[in-house]
């Protein structure tokens, strides 16, 4: 038996190889990582890793003896190149990082493969967007570059005022730089907020000394021949920096699984035991698109809960244990002072309850369809996401007067 190939070694190809074995699977896991590192969270790469606070050994998924302990067989700057979906057969190449002189097997056979390759930033796409000193935050050598860049910045002009665009303004605005964050949109977070939770998050970035641009995008950038830029918005004006941080969003990795032929739609589409529309193929985390519970289209979502609940699925799956009950998709962010927590992804709610004070930085957003609870937003509340990870998985109804009582506790509904 050839066992489980895994392309990817990040929160979702690691679980998958944690959880078979976890679950008794016996045969062999070559775990392929395309970067040259120890596989690591990226969550704390806009947040602790950027301010200092968390080293890389504080990134790790795992320890390092823990693969080889647990007769998983991790192969690091290791690139999957093409998939022969006909003989079962990976096609590998070194990847960059690679030690030079280490040995590489040049094709790797699997029972069952597991695509777990992800997404890329997306980069800025204005003349002078490829600059140095223009930056995305993906991995670990992103971050380190920015890092680097950031400690003799002045000026930071970040782009997008998405979670990652905020999080690191949050972050340079504590290390003291000037910031302005460039928004095409009329609000921070427009897509995924209600306006009373973008002004709430606008106005702490504010006191922390951000600028914003709404309803603008950066047009172009020019490299000055001191080393500084000035970067030009759409709306004629400009700005001098330093350093340029691109936050506009991530690009699917599914070249791989387009290559032969398997069904894709913005991600690779998996059913809900996480099975693309090859019998020997599974897919996971951000590359992967399926149908969440109550909703009708399919949608990649980009978060570790749903990697390590895909993960957990597939080796469930494979091992012909129990397939997990799919949950409502949960995230969180952390921005100065404020622990964002979310839970369902419902914006079409015809009400919105306010649990606490909104004032008070302690509250949590409530949203209604009829008498169902169908998502919440808590602002430095984990006590009520906690609970409402359940409350909104099974869509209870919850009576608003005591949704708005905070001396009656989420948990004791449903
Ligand atoms: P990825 O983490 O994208 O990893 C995919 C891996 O596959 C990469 O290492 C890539 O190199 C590798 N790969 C791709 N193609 C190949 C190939 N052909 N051969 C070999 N290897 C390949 N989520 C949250 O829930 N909360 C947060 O607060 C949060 N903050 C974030 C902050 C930042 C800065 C970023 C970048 C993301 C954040 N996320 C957060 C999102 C979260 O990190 C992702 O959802 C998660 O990493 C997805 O894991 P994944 O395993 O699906 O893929």
């Amino acid at each position: 038996t050839h066992g489980v190939c895994i392309i990817g070694a990040s929160h979702a190809g690691v679980q998958v190889a944690a959880s078979l074995r976890d679950l008794g699977y016996d045969a062999p896991i070559h775990l392929i990582h395309g970067e040259a590192t120890l596989p690591y969270q990226r969550p704390p790469l806009s947040k602790a890793y950027l301010a200092d606070s968390v080293n890389a050994d504080g990134l790790a998924l795992r320890s390092p003896d823990y693969y080889a302990s647990r007769g998983i067989e991790l192969l690091s700057a290791t690139h999957v190149h093409c998939i022969d979906a006909d003989t079962r057969r990976l096609d590998l190449r070194a990847a960059p990082g690679a030690q030079a002189g280490t040995s590489l097997p040049d094709s790797l056979t699997y029972d069952h493969l597991v695509i777990a390759t992800g997404a890329r930033a997306r980069q800025l796409p204005v003349p002078g967007g490829d600059l140095d000193g223009v930056l995305t935050l993906r991995t670990i050598e992103d971050a380190e570059q920015m890092k680097a860049r950031l400690e003799t910045a002045r000026d930071v002009v970040i782009a997008g005022a998405g979670f990652i665009g905020l999080e690191v303004a949050a972050t340079a605005g504590k290390l003291g730089k000037s910031v302005t964050v460039v928004e095409a949109q009329d609000r921070v977070l427009a897509r995924l907020f209600p306006t009373m939770m973008s002004d709430f998050l606008t106005n702490r970035h504010k006191e922390n000394g951000t600028a914003f641009l709404f309803g603008t995008q950066i047009s172009g950038i020019r490299q000055q021949t001191d080393g500084r830029k000035i970067v030009d918005f759409s709306n004629g004006d400009s700005r001098e920096a330093d350093l340029v941080v691109v936050g506009i969003g991530a690009e699917v990795n599914d070249g791989l699984a387009r290559l032969i032929g398997l069904d894709c739609d913005n991600g690779i589409l998996v059913n809900r035991e996480a099975l693309t529309s090859c019998p020997e193929i599974s897919a996971a985390g951000d590359c992967a698109a399926w149908q969440l519970p109550h909703e009708q289209n399919t949608s990649r979502t980009e978060s570790v809960q749903n990697a390590v609940d895909q993960a957990k699925i597939i080796a469930a799956r494979l091992t012909g244990n129990d397939i997990p009950e799919q949950v409502a998709p949960w995230f969180w962010s952390d921005q100065l002072d404020v622990k964002l927590q979310m839970v369902g992804t419902a914006l079409d709610a015809d009400d919105i309850v306010c649990r606490g004070e909104m004032e008070s930085g302690r509250f949590s957003l409530l949203y209604y369809q009829g008498e169902e609870l169908v998502r919440v937003d808590s602002v430095n509340r984990a006590i009520d996401h906690i609970a409402a990870r359940r409350l909104v998985t099974q869509r209870i109804k919850l009576p608003k007067d005591a949704a708005r009582d905070v001396n009656i506790k989420l948990k004791d509904f449903g």
